[in-house]
């Protein structure tokens, strides 16, 4: 029997899916399940990693049984990033899963830096010193579990949260992860691809056994025939931003996507080179299916849709996030009103934690409508920030952005991000793009060769500002934002 279909699951952090793809490509069935976090302290944000596993098998077992486990040729897998596992060799975690979010570890970062080590890790990881990657939450779980001595002995697996699926998927007999996951937990040199030692042993991870790290699009191994149904192939693994960069097809040197979510994330594919950002931007692995992966350089911030929800639920000034276009189609511009939305400072490429929000311009002819459309272009003028940022570090121009995420869907954002960028920006039909590409990685490491004639189905906004109003606005924006600084 022929195999017809790739699973990809999608283990993120509000919830897990997995989609079902024939060999085009095309979503034929899928689940989701939502999943609980704990924040046992104000900034603190873990997860159960049994929890976790117990999502991906109920998960993935559905999809497996609509279309039959034969018919199946492969699993792809895709995760939040950054989150910590630390687990022994029968599979049982010794702690709780530490999530990305997590600033458990900031005073441990802090020590770092003041002892001069920010230049050392970012030379090697091309990574900010920053609680969000693993390396120190490695290192808490470890501490909080009093496994030091189990440690030194060998008997400590660590791993993102895909090492962990693929670890119990597999009935203990794969410990691995790709390059994307990789590069996150601050241990891995990225220029050498390899685990540093020097990195190993600054956060005392000496001892632990630490994955293989294989190309995101490859034979991971097979799921223990008991757990999910069958004994499937695993046939990629990759961070979930990775994973949407390759859903777009960025693989090419300057293609670039942007996630509209609650935050932002930017990622641009810098080809065979390592950018090294004066910006504040992360340098970091992309997914690809041989064995030297590309490089991104990444930017995001934590406010993007999250200022559309603020306009619901703290300004109480519309609805739904919805109905945000409509109210700022009625009016024809923003009437000189900038929103900055800086409510926990400013990331990328300003980095002021102490900016606040404001809003600038207001007048007696101001409406709700004004403010309304000015939050909408806050969103495309920070991606734009991020954009122009990535262009100086890259030293190259762009010609158009692929979008995805909730607010990608405001056709008016959309339009005023191209008028701003001067840019092309592309808004797949598709937009599950992290989901279909951990299918695209699992399909062709599989022999899948369709899906090419995917990109042609988008909706494409194209420039229509004049410069001289690109330049006005967006020098009104520097303005605003520089008002907003401390
Ligand atoms: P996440 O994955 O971060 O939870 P989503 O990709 O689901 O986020 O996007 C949700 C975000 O998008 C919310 O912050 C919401 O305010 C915003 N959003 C959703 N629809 C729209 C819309 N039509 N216009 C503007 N913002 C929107």
């Amino acid at each position: 029997m022929t195999e017809e279909y790739v699973i990809a699951l999608d283990q993120g952090t509000t919830s897990t899916r997995a989609d079902v793809y024939d060999r085009n490509f095309n979503r034929v069935a899928g689940g989701r399940v939502p999943l609980n976090a704990a924040f046992p302290q104000p900034g603190w944000v873990e997860q159960d990693p049994e929890e976790l596993f117990a999502s991906a098998v109920e998960t993935l077992s559905c999809a497996v049984k609509a279309v039959g486990a034969e018919k199946v040729a492969a699993i792809g897998i895709t995760n939040q990033r950054e989150t910590a596992v630390v687990w022994d060799r029968s599979g049982k975690a010794i702690g709780p899963a530490i999530v990305w979010q997590c600033r458990r570890t900031a005073e441990r970062m802090e020590e770092l830096r003041a002892q001069g080590y920010a230049d050392y890790v970012r030379d090697k990881t091309g990574l900010r010193l920053d609680a969000y990657f693993s390396a120190s939450k490695f290192e808490r779980i470890i501490a909080d579990a009093g496994a030091g001595e189990r440690l030194r002995r060998g008997e400590l697996y660590l791993g993102t949260v895909d090492s962990w699926l693929v670890y119990r998927l597999t009935g203990g007999r794969v410990h691995a992860t790709d390059y994307t996951n990789a590069s996150r937990t601050m241990l891995f040199d990225i220029h050498a691809r390899k685990w540093d030692d020097g990195l190993v042993s600054l956060f005392g991870l000496k001892g632990a056994r630490l994955p293989e790290v294989r190309p995101s699009g490859g034979r991971y191994g097979f799921t223990d025939p008991g757990i999910v149904g069958g004994r499937i192939a695993i046939c990629a693994v990759a961070g979930d931003q990775q994973a949407a960069l390759y859903g777009h097809g960025c693989t090419q040197k300057g293609s670039l996507k942007n996630t509209y979510g609650t935050g932002i994330f930017l990622l641009m594919n810098t080809g065979k080179e390592a950018a090294v950002s004066r910006a504040g931007l992360v340098t970091t692995m992309a997914a690809g299916l041989n064995d030297s992966p590309d490089y991104v350089l990444e930017g995001s911030s934590f406010v993007g849709g999250a200022a559309v929800q603020w306009l619901r639920d703290g300004a109480g000034m519309i609805e739904s996030a919805a109905e945000s276009e409509m109210a700022a189609r009625s009016v024809s511009d923003s009437g000189g009103v900038y929103f900055v939305p800086a409510f926990v400072g400013l990331g990328a490429p300003w980095w002021d934690s102490d900016a606040r929000g404001l809003i600038t311009g207001i007048t007696r002819g101001t409406r709700r409508e004004h403010i309304v459309r000015a939050t909408l272009e806050a969103i495309a003028y920070t991606s734009a920030d991020l954009v122009r940022a990535m262009e100086r570090d890259a030293g190259l121009k762009i010609n158009e952005m692929n979008a995805d995420g909730g607010a990608a869907a405001n056709g008016l954002l959309m339009q005023f991000q191209a008028d701003i960028l001067g840019a092309d920006v592309i808004v797949p039909r598709y937009v599950e793009t992290t989901s279909l590409g951990a299918a695209l990685l699992a399909g062709r490491a599989a022999g899948f060769c369709g899906g090419e004639k995917r990109s042609a189905q988008c909706t494409r906004f194209s420039p229509a500002m004049t410069e001289a109003d690109r330049t006005r606005l967006y020098s009104g924006w520097l303005k605003a934002i520089a008002r907003s600084r401390a």
